[in-house]
Parts: C-alpha cells; structure tokens; sequence
C-alpha cells in the first residue's frame, strides 16, 4: 500500500491544503494499492505563485543553463527507469513489454529536448525588425492516465528548453508514476518553482490553473470534451492553448499491400496499450472484394495478441484501466452488435480465467459502415472495426469522414501511392507501412483531435511569442529604402 500524501510546489514536498482521499486501484486484480490525498484550489494558486517567482528568473536563462538542467533531469530520470516501468503496469495495466518502451520514450524526451534546443532559432531577422521567441511565462501542464509519466517528461522538457516554469497537475488515477517522476525531478536540483506538481481533480485543480490570470499557457492532453471545456475557460484570459484530444483513426489497406504482413500491423496499430490510445488505428479500411480474406488473417492473427497478467512479458493487451472503463468499452461492443456489425472474434464479457480485473476480450467487428457508433465515438479498448471501400477515392473518403484528425495509417507495397493518398489525409501524422517513432516531427491533430503541436522545434514554438524589435538606425532605414 502506497500512501501519497505531499504536493511538490517552490522546489519541496509540502502536505496540501486539500484533504480528500482518493484510491489508486491494481486494474488487474481491483485492489487497492494505494491512496493520494488530492490538493485543492489553495495548493493550485500556491503552485502557480511558486512557478511566477521561479519565472522571473528562468525567464533570462541562458541555452547552456537550459541544456544544463535538462541533461541533469535525463539522469535522474534514467536512475528511476525500473521503477516508472513498474508503476505504469501497476497502475495503469500496461503490458510490461509496453511500459518499458514507454519509459525509454519519457526519460529519452529529455535528450530530444537538448538537440532540438540547440539547433531552434530564437534571434531572427526580418528586414530592419529582430524577432525575439519569448518565452510565454508560467505554463500549466495537464495529462491524461494513458501515458501520464511520458506525457508529463514531454510537456516539462519542452515548457524547460522554452525558458518557462511550469505547474502540473497529472491524472489522479496515476499518481504511483507521477510520484516517482516527481522525485527524479527533485533529484535533478531545479531552481525552486520551476517544476510544480500537484495532484487533485480535474474540476478543481485543472479548472484553477485554467482559469489562472497568471498561468499563460495550457498543454493539454486528454479526451475531447475536456479538452473544450479547457478551451472555453482559458479564453477568458486568453491563455494559449495547446490540446491534444482523441481520435478515430483510419487505417487504409490498399489492395497492392502484404496482407499477411499488413492486418497483424494493424491489429497491432488498434490493440496498443489494449486500445486504450489516442493515436490506436480503430477503423481499418479494406477493398470490398478482398474482405473475407482480411477477416480470415485477423481472425487467425488475433491468437497473437495474448490477453492477461500485464507484468508476464507474453502479454500484449492488459486490462482496462478501471471498471468505468471496462462498462463503457462493453456497453459500445453491445451497440456494434445491435446495430448490425459482425462479431469476427471476441465480444461481450471477460476472457476465461480474468475474471477479478477490468479485461476486455480481443474484439474484430466486420461489415461495420462508418455511420455507426464503433466507427464513429472513440471506444478506447481492444476493438478494431472493418469496414470496406469500392476504390481509392472512396478510401480516401471515408478516412477522413470523421470529427477526428490526429493519426492515420496507410498499408502499400508501393510508396509513391501510398504517398499520394496520405497528402490527402486530414490526419496530424501519417504512417506508411510500420514506421518507426519519431520524437522530432509535430504531432498534433487536424478538426476535434485538437490544436497546435508537441515534438521538436513545432512543439518548441508552442511555449514561445515572438516579439518584434524595430529599431531606428541609419543602416536599417537604407535596408527598407533599398
Ligand atoms: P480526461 O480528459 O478525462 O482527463 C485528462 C486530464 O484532464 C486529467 O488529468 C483530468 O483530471 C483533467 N481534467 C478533467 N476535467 C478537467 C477540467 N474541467 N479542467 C481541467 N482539467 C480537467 O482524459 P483521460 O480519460 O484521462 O484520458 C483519455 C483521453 O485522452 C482519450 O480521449 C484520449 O484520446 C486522450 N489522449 C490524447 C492524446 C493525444 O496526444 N492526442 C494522448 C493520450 C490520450
């Protein structure tokens, strides 16, 4: 049983001011593993005070004492890799094999932040004008439970090579992670306030920093709604905004593709942390007259992704993340089934053997048309809907007939097509065949997956304002004459 019970605001581990208890729960077993006291408005406002002083300072620091603190929170980030591995199966259910990729990519933003600080631009020129990339001041970070440790190293590291001190309030549902990043970051010697983490809700905590005249940014990271509810409270201020929201991905097999090879992928592309990702390729798109033979691989290839324990190194899909979760991906297969998709495999109920954790079966609807519920709402677990498409351009629409817009996934022998209709995608990223991940291209969603971008310099640019400065010379009034 773990016990949490300090928020960490100006650089120490203080007890809150907010006393409500909440219970951390095994979703493989629903047991209780731990409690967190969850810090209220009070701790939010004392957070953000404590992120304005560390600001007036931080705000002047020079590149090398940035690359400096950041290389510092790289290895106290690496010392802890082991345990961020186990809190994330623990808490959250991830497969074990999951969570270690995961945590390379938490502790590994922290590098990424040194090299793409290096190479950005914060002093350019523009005629006689020099534009200066601020930056914005004190940012609010807010992450979900999918990837909460990974989300807040991301967010940190970028607000941190930005020049910005930040507040964070990440899922409560995953404090076991967020208290072990909240160590490494302590570890790391910051100057005070630079990095303040405050566990609590959503409706009070989250509303408080978004609604804060001295917070000025939010990265957000969660489900749609929440992320306009963010939208609508931070426009009072006029706090920018950056959200990172669902999706309903499509995933077009086009008929050159290796089927053999390409409906594993993208069960894999759907099943990821047991579908419970922004960026899982739920929709798979697949030429008409080649259907059975796509329901017949995945059928065959679903025996590949084995349900269970997610600590045993086997397993590929863990359980639900908590019982709400767990009644809302059942409810959804129950719609799939009444309104007329057909049942491949999987389906209502746990599988044998699970029965005391939140475990979905590995669930294949065929014959789904894009206007029912399993195309269109996010289900955020094992289910993976096929639907058909007479030609490309057909693909192409029902790919981007949705509100949705963060990922895709193309599957084609032939890159240039393959190329071709990805440019026609309304989707942030675009994967041809199994790319591997890249940690320096934007990634961010078109229509209701959100706005702006996190990675790289595009990330960068969302914690920075440019100011512009024009200055009254005799050379620079030539240079304009000219
Ligand atoms: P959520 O929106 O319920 O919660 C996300 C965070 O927002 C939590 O910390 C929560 O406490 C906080 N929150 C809730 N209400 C708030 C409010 N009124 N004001 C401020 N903060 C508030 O999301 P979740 O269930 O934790 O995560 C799953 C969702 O996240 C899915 O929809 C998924 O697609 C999305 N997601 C998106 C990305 C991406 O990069 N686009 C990545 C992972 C997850």
């Amino acid at each position: 049983m773990q016990r949490i019970d300090k928020v960490y605001i100006g650089g120490r581990f203080v007890s809150p001011h907010g006393t409500e208890q909440f219970e951390l729960i095994d979703p493989s077993n629903n047991e209780t593993i731990g409690v967190v006291t969850l810090g209220d408005v009070e701790d939010a406002r004392a957070a953000v005070a404590a992120a304005r002083k560390a600001f007036e300072t931080f705000a002047f620091s020079t590149i090398e004492e940035r690359l400096d603190i950041l290389e510092r929170l790289y290895q106290a980030a690496r010392e802890r890799a082991d345990d961020l591995t186990a809190a994330q199966t623990q808490e959250f259910g991830a497969p074990v094999k999951r969570s270690r990729f995961a945590t390379g990519l938490a502790v590994e933003s922290f590098r990424n932040a040194q090299v793409f600080l290096k190479e950005f631009d914060f002093t350019r020129k523009v005629g006689h004008s020099t534009v200066e990339m601020v930056p914005l001041g004190v940012a609010a970070l807010i992450t979900p439970w999918n990837a909460n440790a990974g989300f807040i190293c991301n967010k940190v590291s970028t607000a941190i090579a930005a020049g910005c001190a930040t507040v964070i309030k990440p899922s409560e549902m995953s404090a076991i992670q967020t208290q072990i990043v909240t160590e490494f970051i302590h570890a790391a010697g910051l100057p005070a306030g630079l990095v303040n983490i405050v566990n609590g809700r959503g409706d009070t905590v989250g509303a408080e920093f978004t609604s804060n005249p001295h917070v000025a940014k939010i990265s957000f990271t969660g489900s749609t709604a929440v992320g306009k509810a963010i939208a609508r409270g931070a426009a009072d201020t006029l706090k920018r905004v950056t959200l990172e929201l669902g999706g309903k991905s499509p995933n077009i097999l086009l008929d050159d593709a290796d089927f053999e090879k390409a409906v594993p992928q993208a069960l894999g592309a759907c099943f990821y942390n047991g579908g419970q990702a922004c960026i899982a390729g739920t929709r798979l798109l697949v030429p008409e007259a080649r259907l059975e033979e796509v329901v017949a691989i995945a059928e065959r290839a679903v025996k590949d992704f084995p349900v269970g324990d997610p600590k045993d190194d086997r397993t590929l899909i863990g359980p639900m993340v908590s019982t709400r979760q767990y009644e809302r991906v059942q409810s959804l297969i129950e719609t799939g089934i009444k309104e007329g998709a057909r049942l491949v495999t999987g389906g209502l109920g746990q599988p044998e053997g699970l029965e005391k954790g939140n475990f979905v079966k590995a669930t294949v609807f065929a014959d789904v048309t894009n206007d029912m519920t399993i195309a269109r709402q996010e289900i955020f677990g094992p289910v993976l809907s096929i639907l058909t498409y007479r030609d490309e351009e057909d693909a192409i629409r029902i790919a981007n007939d949705t509100d949705y817009g963060l990922h895709a996934y193309v599957s084609s022998s032939n890159p240039e097509r393959a190329r071709k209709v990805a440019s026609r995608l309304y989707a942030g990223r675009v994967a041809i065949n199994s790319p591997a991940p890249n940690p320096f291209a934007p990634f961010g969603g078109f229509k209701q997956s959100g706005i702006g971008r996190e990675y790289g310099t595009y990330g960068l640019e969302e914690y920075l304002e440019p100011r512009a400065v024009m200055i009254d010379e005799p050379q620079a009034m030539l240079e304009t004459a000219s």
